[in-house]
């Protein structure tokens, strides 16, 4: 394996600092620097952006990220005993990367960094979807970032780019497609981390549209989406009643049949309604 930096091995950098993975911090490293250098390699060009990662933990993907040239990076990592081993790092790659101990769902990332900046994270599973949907559900958009290339597992992957008539398609596919291409872009087997986890994990990456694919008012279609999936083997004349006293109207108005189920309706149809529903 040949080394993407003068650093020691990741194996050496966790006895080192005795950083035995904690599972309440959903700790599961990766410790082969050929594998998160490629990883950072699906981020896009990262030589004229910061990047934003949240868990660093040891520090593998930050060092894959510095390595294939982020101009800066700004890491947020909770777990302080990882401290000592990323201020190794940022002492190797001088001026290039900025470490914040803190939590990732209450940190402000713009007061860090200058745009334009693209995401790169191994997320921890107890906080990546609700920063997911965070980073897709900003106030205003385009977002503060241009991409977002985040490892998950492989079960939540799939829900983002899930497709109408599967079982994984459901709010997360929406809420990404509406307003971002997204697509997996590596599968990564449990044996790939340390420790390894019970579940095969996949990258997904997400790139911001300049706009919506289709018009429709943010909060409505939330709204929408959520009432027809959270009972998505009801028809949506059901699932939705409580949105409009006369919902089978604008159902079909939309083009929707209202004994439609919700994973029935692509996109485009959910957005017509969410136009119907705020008429
Ligand atoms: N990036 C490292 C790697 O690929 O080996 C570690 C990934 S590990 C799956 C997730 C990391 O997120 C851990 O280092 C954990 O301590 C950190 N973490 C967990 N919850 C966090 C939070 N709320 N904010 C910031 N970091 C968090």
């Amino acid at each position: 394996m040949s080394a993407i930096d003068s650093l020691p091995p990741l194996r050496e950098v966790i006895a080192t600092h005795d950083l035995r993975a904690k599972k309440s911090l959903g700790q599961n490293f990766l410790l082969d620097l050929n594998l998160t250098a490629k990883i950072a390699r699906q981020a896009g060009d990262l030589s004229a952006c910061d990047v934003l990662e949240i868990g660093p933990g040891p520090g593998g993907l930050t060092r894959g990220l510095l390595a294939e040239g982020a101009r800066r990076v700004l890491a947020v990592e909770k777990d302080a005993r990882c401290l000592p081993a990323l201020a190794e790092i940022a002492d190797a790659y001088p001026g290039r990367l900025e470490v914040i101990n803190g939590d990732a769902l209450e940190i402000d990332p713009l007061a860090h960094l200058t745009p334009p900046i693209r995401v790169a994270a191994n997320l921890p599973y107890n906080v990546g979807t609700e920063l997911l949907v965070r980073w897709l559900t900003p106030k205003q958009w385009p977002p503060f970032w241009q991409s977002l290339t985040l490892m998950f597992q492989k079960e939540v992957a799939q829900r983002i780019v899930a497709q109408p008539g599967s079982k994984a398609y459901g709010r997360l596919a929406i809420l990404a497609q509406w307003r971002a291409e997204t697509r997996i872009v590596m599968d990564l087997p449990p044996q790939a981390f340390t420790p390894a986890p019970k579940v095969h994990s996949a990258v997904v990456h997400l790139t911001a549209l300049d706009q919506p694919k289709y018009n429709a008012d943010a909060a409505v279609l939330s709204r929408v989406v959520a009432a027809a999936f959270n009972q998505r083997r009801k028809m949506l004349r059901a699932s939705l009643k409580g949105m409009a006293p006369d919902i089978e109207d604008r159902l079909v108005a939309a083009g929707i049949t209202p004994t439609q189920r919700a994973e029935e309706i692509p996109l485009e149809g959910f957005c017509a309604l969410a136009r119907e529903v705020a008429r």
